[in-house]
């Protein structure tokens, strides 16, 4: 597997919308300089069902009223409580690391937003996402229901513990930057899930982790990259 590279710096000012513009184009125009090319030594994402995904979820409707005309930009945007959206990029390998399909239900760790569980929501048919913010889970879940994404449960709490009163999950995914890999999430992997992780120190660059879950329990890792995520916070 070759290793993703993903732009630390932000790259490229304000794109020059009006709100009257077709966003539809800005995210079309997303999806090939910057997912599917190869910009800037980047692994370009194939995955069909997530290309296909990028181009229709409005991640306009996640950032901020002053960031919309940045929303498609090839970088991540603040959200309010020192958090932010992810770079587009990196939601896409994200996702399409995790080889989720209809029918697969789905785990993501730090709601921020909504917007990679709107992502993974039109991928699998279920969506479970845990924030620890309160008012950002909140906000995203209202979000979630006026997009048409009722359907994705929302919880606030640490997410280190994952959802346990759920069975097990075909795919998990953490949006924000763990010391190591949450042994209680690896338990709630079903055998041959996969879970995508970034793990390292916080305000540091990390190494983006692919773990595959065995037949027998054990645990397959790769590493996929440097990335750049705010940590993974414990609740006392
Ligand atoms: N996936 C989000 C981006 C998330 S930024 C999106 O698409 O917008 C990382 C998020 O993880 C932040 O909202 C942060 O509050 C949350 N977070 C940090 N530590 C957490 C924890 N222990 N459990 C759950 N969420 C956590």
């Amino acid at each position: 597997m070759s290793p993703l590279v993903v732009a630390v710096a932000a790259l490229g000012a304000a794109l020059p919308l009006q709100e009257s513009e077709d966003y539809r184009e800005a995210r079309h125009a997303m999806v090939s300089r910057q997912i599917e090319s190869a910009l800037g030594g980047r692994e370009p994402v194939r995955d069909t069902a997530v290309l296909r995904t990028m181009r229709s979820v409005p991640r306009h409707k996640f950032v901020r009223a002053g960031d919309v005309r940045r929303a498609y930009a090839d970088r991540p945007l603040p959200i309010g409580h020192g958090q932010t959206i992810s770079q587009p990029y990196i939601v896409a390998a994200m996702t399409a690391l995790l080889e989720i399909g209809p029918g697969d239900v789905v785990l993501e760790i730090g709601t921020g937003s909504g917007y990679q569980a709107a992502v993974l929501a039109e991928i699998a048919d279920s969506v479970y996402t845990v924030e620890i913010i309160q008012p950002l889970g909140e906000s995203a879940r209202h979000r979630l229901a006026e997009l048409g994404y009722g359907h994705v449960r929302g919880a606030i709490g640490d997410g280190y513990f994952g959802w346990p009163d759920h069975p097990p999950f075909d795919g998990i995914v953490v949006t924000a930057a763990a010391s190591h890999i949450p042994p209680p999430l690896v338990e709630q992997l079903k055998p041959g899930a996969r879970m995508v992780i970034p793990v390292g120190g916080p305000f540091q660059v990390q190494s983006l982790m692919l773990v595959e879950k065995q037949a027998d329990g054990s645990v397959i890792q790769w590493n996929m990259g440097a990335v750049r995520f705010v940590p993974l916070t414990r609740g006392e």
